[in-house]
């Protein structure tokens, strides 16, 4: 009888020990934290394939390597296998799945808001960058209302409806040079934007509102004179926000990764993914010296039905194929580092990107 009570207070022991043992591994500081800022990084079109292309050339100085948490994202459309980015720039903006082409409105043509919205309504500075138009589908799927994506002219005007302190991209030809004759960047102008349509001077910005129109369209590829703007936009874009006291929400996108899987084009594809994984590295390095922002890394989709079936160890002579000139439906990766990062992790749907950003900000979700 002794004997076991000896044993039991033994175990009991163990147990407590153990228990002990496990908190102390987990700093309190990670399961209480909620992130004062988040950073949402989209590289459009960037699978597994694609990331691997920049892992190979990169190896341990990818930036996205960095994050500690990972996880897979299904990408497919409410009634579709195969996203568009407009459908899934809305399941991640509004934690709702929708049909193709639409943005941020449901299948009846319901308004759905948007994260950025939301964090608007908390008096969170908020932002967008983009080396498309800042019209296009994935950007404008966190600002714009629109059933077609393809509306560019309504979607810059839906830019005036939010108090938004930085965009940066281009379309200044959707602002400005319009069916209907109005000059927006006059508007913005009136809202308190300084309006910036040269890419070199968006450096050296100093001020609180800034609408960067910077290409007439889109702009051009990373080795065709975009050169680092995306770095600089997204550098600018976080000095912007951080002047802000309660917090921001930032989404940066890389959307041309999408336009070298549609060409079949894998020197596009891996100097596009190797351009978003610098700017991912301004972000990181933000976060890292912040401390209260999330960043999440991940893509809408993968384009190209991309493989590599050979390559040497250096990550030259890499071999590539492209399987489609559209999209495909299999996962796409995602990271996350900074306080709330421990929630993104197995597989997961492309709308529980919003809710768990609403959980870390600790917002309501009551969509
Ligand atoms: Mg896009
Ligand atoms: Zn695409």
């Amino acid at each position: 009888m002794k004997y076991n009570i000896y044993i039991l207070l033994v175990i009991l022991l163990i147990v407590s020990a153990c228990n002990t043992e496990s908190k102390k591994d987990i700093p309190v500081s990670v399961l209480d934290a909620k992130p004062k800022n988040i950073i949402l990084m989209i590289g459009d079109g960037m699978g597994v394939s694609q990331l691997y292309a920049a892992y190979a050339i990169k190896k341990d100085e990818l930036n996205i390597a960095r994050c500690r948490h990972a996880a897979l994202v299904n990408t497919s459309s409410i009634d579709d296998l195969i996203t568009d980015s407009a459908a899934s720039g809305t399941a991640m903006a509004t934690g709702n799945k929708t049909r193709n082409g639409h943005l941020s409105v449901d299948t009846n043509g319901k308004i759905l808001t948007t994260i950025l919205e939301i964090a608007e309504m908390h008096n969170q500075a908020t932002g967008l960058v983009s080396t498309s138009s800042i019209t296009h589908a994935t950007p404008a799927s966190f600002i714009a209302h629109n059933p077609n994506r393809n509306d560019y002219e309504a979607i810059a005007a839906d830019f005036l409806e939010t108090d938004i302190e930085v965009f940066i991209g281009g379309g200044l030809d959707y602002f400005d040079k319009r069916k209907d004759g109005r000059k927006l960047t006059k508007n913005l102008a009136k809202q308190g934007y300084d309006v910036l349509t040269d890419p070199a001077k968006i450096t050296n910005y100093k001020g609180k509102k800034l609408a960067g129109l910077v290409y007439p369209k889109h702009g051009p590829k990373v080795y065709e004179g975009r050169e680092n703007f995306l770095e600089n936009a997204t550098e600018t874009a976080l000095e912007i926000l951080n002047q802000e006291t309660n917090g921001f929400f930032l989404m940066v996108e890389a959307s041309q990764i999408d336009w070298g899987g549609h060409d079949g084009d894998s020197k596009y594809v891996v100097e596009e993914s190797l351009d978003f994984d610098r700017a991912v590295g301004k972000a990181l390095d933000f976060a890292d010296k912040n401390g209260e922002t999330l960043v999440i890394v991940t893509a809408d989709h993968e384009t190209g039905g991309m493989t590599i079936t050979g390559g040497t160890l250096d990550g030259k002579n890499m071999v590539y194929h492209f399987s489609t000139d559209h999209h495909t439906p299999v996962f796409v990766p995602l990271f996350a580092s900074g306080p709330g990062a421990e929630n993104f992790t197995g597989i997961m749907e492309n709308t529980a990107i919003f809710d768990k950003m609403m959980l870390a900000f600790g917002f309501n979700n009551s969509k």
